[in-house]
């Protein structure tokens, strides 16, 4: 070996410690997924000879359990042996597959805009509808929510636009920046529908509004909410019934439609001029045919059915309400996502361990820099595939994690089931951190 080979490598290994030391080094557990039996999957503990164990998943961004779900398989393998594998190329080179046309007919129709272009992730979309779109206007001034995700946070840096950064969720100053840039200037405003650490929902209504009086265009991410809220599942800006005053709505479909890829839907001209410049589009291969049969039967499923929505909000309060009954410090949102907060990278670690070892529940710990530096937390996601019998177990190893690493507990308040807004009922976020030291 090359001896200047070591040095450099003493770098990596130092990059590596240095992520140990701050107790957020991350380890991913070897999880193989059950289509059928959703949440149970197997688990195979690293370097132990044993067999695979029988765990449940309580942490998926297979909100819906779609990703197992028939019609979603039977498009895919139906799609498989039609079209083969790959798609074979860029769109550019291979041109444009009909089952990915479709998709993105599909989407558009979904969030009631007249065109859709789809990515390879979710992640690629927001990368390259952000900063496409900013960078076409001239002198763009970017509005950015405080708690936005990197992909967004990685668009607006990508554009090379001024930036100013609004506090999280805060419309009064927002409507302070926005006034004080002036209606002449280019201005896109960019935001999540649903947070999906805390879980809380954006005030897309107010955000229109100020969009509309200032003259600026939205850019909404609904990554956390698409097939899971608004009548048809377009998301939480369709649910408040202001999709049609939103500019820019970009969505994932790997999450509650359980495939994999990414889309914005727009006007016809925002959606050509990022289908035309976005090299994050441009000069990589499209999605397999597979993918996209198996988004669109997931999209078209959740269009008409909404008996997964239902559940999926029933099990939420269910689990919610459980915990909460337990004293456990679960922090208090409207939505679908249950986060209990823990307040410490390595307990956090350590609470996620003994779940998956002691109890055979999969939980993965939210550390730094996911969530802000003491707001570690477990974060737990409900689906519609869980039932009454699992969330008991649940509560049961959690109580039993809890005793064991000294977490505290906090007042165990029974909440009836129907009147979640009674707000005395809920624990705020400051409280439980205050709780968590
Ligand atoms: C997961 C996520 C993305 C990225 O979506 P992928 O399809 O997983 O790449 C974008 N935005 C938010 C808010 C996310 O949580």
């Amino acid at each position: 070996m090359n001896p200047m080979a070591l040095t450099y490598d003493q770098h990596f290994q130092s990059a590596i410690a240095r992520l140990k030391m701050e107790k957020r080094y991350r380890v991913f557990a070897n999880l193989e997924r059950d289509a059928v039996r959703f949440p149970t999957a197997l688990w195979r503990p690293e370097g132990e000879e044993h067999a695979p164990r029988e765990v449940t998943i309580w942490c998926s961004n297979d909100y819906l359990g779609m990703g197992g779900h028939r019609a979603v398989v039977d498009a895919a393998r139906d799609a498989l042996d039609r079209h083969g594998a790959g798609a074979g190329g860029t769109r550019n080179i291979s041109g444009t597959h009909n089952p990915i046309v479709e998709l993105e007919a599909e989407l558009s129709d979904l969030h009631g805009k007249p065109a859709a272009l789809v990515f390879t992730s979710g992640w690629i979309s927001n990368l390259a509808g952000i900063s496409t779109v900013s960078s076409l206007l001239p002198n763009c001034l970017i509005f950015s929510d405080a708690l936005n995700h990197n992909s967004m946070i990685e668009g607006v840096r990508r554009s090379g636009c001024e930036k100013q950064i609004w506090r999280h969720n805060d419309v009064g100053h927002l409507e302070e920046l926005l006034k004080a840039a002036g209606n002449e200037r280019a201005k896109l405003i960019v935001f999540e529908s649903l947070y999906s650490m805390d879980g809380d929902i954006a005030p897309v209504a107010e955000i229109v509004a100020l969009a509309e009086k200032y003259n600026a265009l939205t850019y909404v991410d609904e990554v956390h909410a698409v097939g899971m809220y608004g009548a048809r599942g377009g998301g939480i800006c369709q649910r408040e019934g202001v999709e049609d005053r939103i500019d820019i709505i970009e969505g994932t479909l790997a999450k509650g439609f359980g495939a994999l890829g990414g889309y914005i839907a727009a006007s016809p001209a925002i959606v050509d001029a990022v289908r035309s410049y976005a090299p994050q589009f441009i000069f990589t291969t499209t999605l397999p045919p597979m993918v996209a049969a198996c988004a669109r039967a997931a999209v078209r499923h959740l269009k008409h059915s909404g008996e997964e929505r239902a559940r999926h909000q029933h099990m939420a309060m269910l689990t919610k309400h459980a915990l909460r009954a337990a004293g456990l410090p679960v922090m208090d949102n409207k939505s679908h996502i249950v986060p209990v907060m823990v307040g410490d990278a390595a307990r956090c670690k350590e609470a996620s361990d003994l779940l998956l070892r002691r109890h055979s529940i999969y939980i993965q710990p939210i550390n730094y820099p996911t969530v802000a530096l003491s707001t570690e937390r477990l974060r737990i996601t409900p689906t519609p595939r869980h039932n009454e019998a699992h969330v008991a177990e649940l509560v049961e190893a959690l109580v039993d994690v809890w005793s064991s690493l000294g977490l505290p507990f906090v007042e165990a308040k029974v909440i009836p089931m129907r009147s979640r807004a009674a707000p005395e009922a809920h624990c705020t976020y400051p409280e439980m951190k205050r709780a968590a030291e």
